[in-house]
């Protein structure tokens, strides 16, 4: 028998790709089943990246990296943050790694002392909590109450840090509530890390989908002070299509940039080459894809959101960004005779073959996660069946 380490005795494995499994065997089973699990575009990678990774491959471009990634690529994200964020960073403050999952992970691999807090607002992305933990820390979550958008407030954040608080996360927009913190809440909640000088990790992943009036702030340009104490995490994932080739970075601290640096010199070598050729691509190139996968996923929102908020029992709040709903069900699972809103999920996926994540998987146990990163015509489907479902039922 093997005795596996005690590190990964509490270890859950993710929410997401538990559904995402289940609709799969249901699929194979020959049933029509809607999966709205997806936590990536449906887009194809645009094709001038993909055809800048198979010239480099062509060149003979197929060896290791340095660890933390090719100079091109770094000074092709310094670029990037510059003309989007106006951010100054230098090179030596840039790692690129395989994906932006992975970058949080090593950075809590060198941040991280045995009982150190890291302040996790919910809901939260699932990965989060996981990762604090294997580092050997310890996640202190904060609830982003829905009747505050589930945003967490100063007051709250103040109350959670302790003499141990190593850092705090911020994921604007969020996922899984789309939720977008504004400027003057963002300016409200770095002064309450600076005065307890608390490492802000933020996690941008999503910071090209943004709908409607709103804007995206990176609390990192608030102030070179907040800049100092954030450490800034992005990819091309989510903006240009690229979720399979898993390439993220992250902004910040030199000695912290350097330490993950190390790390990964032990744990991957260097993100995958032909991808970080991908990503120079992606991020020199032209941005209309960016741009129109954007639009795309603004028009299903406005489409659906109303149909959504229209079935008996669902409340949402309108999300500002990413492309995911979190609608509350609370009461849909108790018209429709569930005792769980998990339980009313495995209903819908078995009885009206609609795949949605439960919220209890993000620390939001009477919501459910709705990705529109999928066709209209599933998407329209989709809720016509959770409507159908949950009328019969009632
Ligand atoms: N952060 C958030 C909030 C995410 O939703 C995801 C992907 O689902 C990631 C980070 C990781 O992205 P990747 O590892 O593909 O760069």
């Amino acid at each position: 028998t093997i005795h596996l380490a005690n590190r990964v005795e509490t270890l859950t494995p993710s929410t997401t790709l538990a559904i995402t499994a289940k609709a799969k065997e249901l699929k194979a089973q020959g049933m029509d089943v809607i999966g709205l699990g997806a936590g990536e575009p449906d887009f194809n990678t645009p094709s001038n990246i993909i055809e800048a990774a198979y010239r480099s491959m062509n060149e003979g471009k197929t060896k290791y990296t340095p660890a933390g990634g090719l100079p091109e690529l770094k000074q092709a994200i310094v670029t990037k943050l510059k003309n989007d964020q106006g951010l100054e960073y230098a090179p030596s403050e840039i790692i690129v790694g395989n994906g932006a999952k992975h970058i949080l992970y090593t950075l809590f691999q060198v941040l991280l002392n045995p009982k150190d807090e890291v302040i996790i607002p919910t809901p939260y992305w699932v990965s989060y909590p996981e990762q604090v933990k294997l580092a050997e820390g310890v996640p202190v979550f904060v609830e982003g109450k829905e009747q505050q958008d589930f945003k967490i407030t100063p007051e709250q954040l103040e109350k959670a840090i302790t003499p141990n608080t190593k850092a705090f996360i911020l994921n604007s927009p969020s996922n899984p509530t789309g939720m977008l913190y504004t400027k003057d809440e963002l300016t409200a909640l770095g002064e309450i890390c600076l005065k307890h000088q608390v490492l802000i990790v933020s996690d941008e992943i999503y910071e090209k989908l943004i709908y409607g009036d709103n804007t995206h702030t990176t609390i990192a340009e608030i102030s070179q002070e907040l800049k100092e104490i954030t450490i800034l995490i992005n990819g091309v994932s989510k903006s240009h299509s690229m979720t399979g080739w898993r390439i993220g970075y992250a902004a910040g601290d030199k000695k912290l940039i350097a330490a993950m640096t190390d790390l990964a010199s032990h744990s991957t070598s260097n993100p995958t080459t032909t991808s970080q050729f991908g990503a120079i691509e992606a991020y020199n190139g032209p941005q209309t894809a960016v741009e129109t996968m954007k639009t795309a996923f603004e028009e299903r929102l406005n489409i659906i959101y109303p149909k959504l908020i229209s079935i008996p029992g669902v409340k949402c709040k309108k999300p500002q960004g990413a492309f995911y709903l979190f609608p509350n069900v609370k009461e849909a699972a108790t018209l429709t005779g569930y005792e769980s809103v998990d339980q009313f999920v495995a209903g819908l996926l078995e009885e009206a073959l609609v795949a949605v994540v439960p919220g209890s998987g993000f620390g939001s146990p009477d919501n459910i996660r709705l990705s529109y990163a999928t066709s209209l015509e599933n998407l329209e489907e989709a809720i016509k069946r959770i409507h159908t479902f949950v009328q019969n039922k009632t």
